[in-house]
């Protein structure tokens, strides 16, 4: 340990009262310690006092011995007003003589002035590192909170990350501030992601690594491995920081601290901050700052929950609303946007128009090609309707085989010219695997105001000039009145259905399933008919489509389900024990409570959820697949046997069904009917069949009407058969004699 100042210059005789006075000058001015010791020692042996001087202070550590040297030493100790020991002065010389008595009491006063000097600038130097510090702290605390309405006001992860790095540049007043993000390359780099503040050249370009290896030594590097906050005091003198001294020195870098970024317990990342004070990151500026990176880990958390949910959203929507066949918005955006467009069209007092347009032969086509390939022609013909050059607002696939195009502010000429286009659109065959196939479509128009106000009026009205088209050959037709009659028909009968339901002219009908492998029957269809007062039984085919399209369906099978469970009930007390399978429309899927309805339903007959199943066609599970999954769901987790019903006819593929909670498929009766006699509906009914049995389904063949076909379905292992082979459908309450009859004979059938 080196003296803390020292001279040796030849002694000239004393003149300790000239040394006292410069010392004390001095001491008066003195802004450095170092250099004012040196000086002391200086004007002693400068002034002839002595021929040696040096000053040990305490804070230095243990004094060495150095008087051994001298003839004579004395040491005066240095001690501050309130009487701490702060070191030595010691004055030496070769001349036994010197340091006389009167000569000494200067001395002693001058080694007080010296104590005093020290003291001050101690103290000093303390008063200005505490308001240093308090200055650091207050510029955190600053960041925090900017930090934090940062935190608030960005909705994007890159735009928080910016917007902090600013922050902490232009209101913390640190040098620079970046955020990295780890990467799980073979190098482990730290990619930067965001930064503010004097940076030479690119951070990335220094390449920065979070790997334990020499060169992921670095605060970015260590904070990422450890996960803790990682401070760097002092660039000047750090070992670890020599390679980027010269270069931080130059840019004005004195320390440098990396905070973890921390989000779902995994270090994502680091936010570095760069300071300019050597004395930067004390404890409580550090214990800020983590926190402002700790809010910050949050918000990027926050922000990429909140995205996930975004995504979600939008899957569910896009499920909710588009086909998935075609990708086109379905019947439920069509409708949506059709009011929108009406509200609009009646602020501006504009017309608007709406086509439907409907494949003709659409069912045939699907026979022969097989529903795959009806598939792949019902995308192409979606990708040439939206091909067009014509900008109509929405092209919406509303059903199998049906289209419609909303076309705001055009008028019947308009609407006219633009169907023309659709119909020409078709002219050229498609091609569907190997095979052309001549498509046509029959368009009808209904136009705002003249046809209809509302959104229902339009459609049926559009719908209904599209059946005229069809029927008249007219390819594309505008709605006339002379449909609307046959309308207004339909019209009344559905308010006699209305008083038809609630004055219990509906009645139960019923057709028997027979097991394929005993013969004998496992249940039965409830199938509905309606006792007309003036029109006699009419079938269902004639009142359901438009029942469903009212609501009033809702009722209707709240009847059924009633009426099915009172026939069970009955069934039982004679000893039979026969599922009843109720069709649900896609509206019933669709109406609020309906889970909660049927299980009161099950309370009111003291019934188990064995005693009913249901069947659902796929275009019930495909109008509102998000809604009517979450409803089949939770009817299976009743314990509901779940049947989809018309199988082949829809446009959902297996691998659709297979995550439907489903049962048993229900293959649709054309294929079945088709069997004999056309070898690709053979074709279709054994792959069905295979496919089905591959996702762990029962098969269900509906249309068994010979005995020709049962025994072909049973060669194609088919589970169950229904048709009038087994039975036709009887009513309800018969089913129990014909049960009893047939069942001596149930092995007949093979
Ligand atoms: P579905 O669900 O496909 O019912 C089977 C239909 O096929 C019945 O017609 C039945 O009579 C007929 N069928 C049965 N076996 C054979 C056969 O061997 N050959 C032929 N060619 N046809 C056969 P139905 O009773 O006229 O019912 C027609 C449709 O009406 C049903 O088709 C179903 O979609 C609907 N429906 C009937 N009752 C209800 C109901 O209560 N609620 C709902 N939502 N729809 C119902
Ligand atoms: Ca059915
Ligand atoms: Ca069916």
């Amino acid at each position: 340990m080196s003296p803390a100042a020292s001279a040796d210059l030849p002694s000239r005789s004393g003149h300790a009262t000239d040394a006292a006075l410069r010392a004390y000058r001095t001491v008066l001015h003195a802004s450095d310690e170092r250099t004012m010791l040196r000086e002391i020692c200086d004007v002693l042996v400068d002034a002839g006092v002595c021929k040696g001087a040096w000053i040990d202070l305490v804070s230095d550590g243990p004094t060495p011995q150095r008087a051994a040297d001298w003839v004579i030493a004395k040491a005066l100790p240095l001690m501050a007003p309130d009487g701490k020991t702060l070191g030595t002065l010691t004055l030496a010389d070769s001349d036994p003589s010197a340091f006389d008595p009167a000569e000494m009491a200067i001395l002693v006063q001058l080694a007080e002035d010296v104590a005093s000097g020290i003291d001050a600038l101690h103290q000093k130097a303390v008063r200005q590192s505490h308001e240093q510090r308090l200055l650091l702290v207050d510029r955190a605390l600053r960041t925090l909170s900017a930090g934090n309405r940062t935190l608030v006001r960005c909705t994007e992860e890159a735009q928080l990350l910016a917007q902090m790095c600013r922050v902490i540049v232009e209101i913390g007043g640190y040098r620079v501030a970046w955020v990295g993000y780890a990467q799980h390359d073979t190098n482990r780099s730290i990619f930067p992601m965001a930064q503010a503040g004097v940076v030479e050249g690119s951070i990335e370009r220094m390449n920065f690594t979070w790997a334990d290896t020499p060169a992921g030594q670095t605060p970015p590097g260590m904070a990422i491995r450890n996960g803790k906050p990682y401070v760097r005091l002092d660039i000047a003198t750090d070992p670890m920081l020599a390679p980027f001294r010269e270069k931080s020195l130059e840019m004005g870098f004195a320390a440098v601290s990396a905070f973890p970024l921390i989000v779902d317990d995994e270090v994502i990342g680091n936010l570095d901050i760069v300071a300019r004070e050597r004395d930067a990151f004390g404890d409580q500026e550090l214990a800020v700052l983590t926190e402002l990176a700790e809010d910050l880990s949050f918000g990027i958390s926050s922000l990429r929950v909140r995205a996930r949910h975004r995504n979600a959203e939008k899957m569910l929507e896009r499920m909710a609303f588009v086909d998935q066949l075609t990708g086109l918005p379905n019947r439920i955006r069509l409708r949506e946007r059709l009011e929108r467009a009406i509200e609009h069209a009646r602020r501006e007092h504009r017309p608007l128009a709406l086509l439907t347009l409907n494949v003709d032969r659409f069912r045939d086509i699907n026979e022969v090609l097989g529903y795959r390939s009806g598939d792949r022609l019902l995308a192409q013909l979606a990708g040439r309707l939206t091909g067009l050059p014509v900008a109509p607002a929405l092209i919406a696939r509303i059903g199998v085989d049906v289209f419609a195009v909303l076309l705001p502010g055009a008028d019947a000429e308009q609407a006219e010219v633009t169907a023309r286009a659709f119909a020409r659109a078709l002219d050229d065959p498609f091609e569907v695997e190997g095979a052309r196939v001549e498509v046509q479509a029959s368009i009808g128009i209904a136009l705002f105001p003249g046809h209809g106000v509302d959104a229902d009026a339009l459609i049926m009205r559009s719908d209904a000039a599209a059946f005229q088209a069809k029927r008249d050959h007219l390819g594309i037709a505008i709605f006339r009145l002379d449909s609307e009659r046959e309308n207004r028909e339909r019209l009344t009968l559905m308010a006699d259905l209305r008083r038809g339901i609630a004055e219990n002219q509906l009645r139960l009908y019923c057709q028997p399933k027979a097991n394929m492998m005993s013969g004998r029957v496992c249940g039965v269809e409830a199938l509905v008919r309606w006792a007309h007062p003036t029109h006699g039984l009419i079938l269902p085919d004639r009142f359901i489509p438009f029942a469903e399209r009212t609501g009033l369906i809702n009722a209707l099978t709240h009847w059924v389900i009633n009426a099915s469970l009172a026939q069970c009930y009955s069934w039982r007390e004679r000893g039979i024990d026969m599922p009843l399978a109720v069709n649900l429309s896609a509206r019933n899927l669709l109406e609020p409570h309906l889970v909660e309805r049927l299980a009161g339903l099950l309370d009111t007959w003291g019934a188990t959820p064995s005693w009913l199943q249901f069947e659902l066609t796929e275009s019930a599970l495909m109008e509102d697949p998000a809604g009517a999954l979450d409803v089949l769901r939770r009817m299976q987790q009743m314990g509901f046997r779940l049947y989809v019903d018309d199988f082949g006819t829809g446009y959902s593929s297996l691998s659709y069904l297979q995550k439907l909670p489903i049962d048993a498929v229900k293959i649709d009766k054309s294929f079945v009917l088709g069997m004999q006699a056309d070898p690709d509906a053979w074709t279709i009914v054994k792959s069905t069949i295979d496919m089905v049995h591959n996702i762990g389904l029962e098969v269900v063949a509906e249309g068994t009407e010979t005995q020709l076909i049962w025994d072909s379905l049973a060669t194609l292992h088919t589970d169950v058969a229904q048709g009038s082979y087994v039975a036709d459908p009887m009513p309800a309450d018969e089913f129990a004699e014909w049960n009893a009859q047939r069942h001596g004979s149930a092995l007949g059938l093979h």
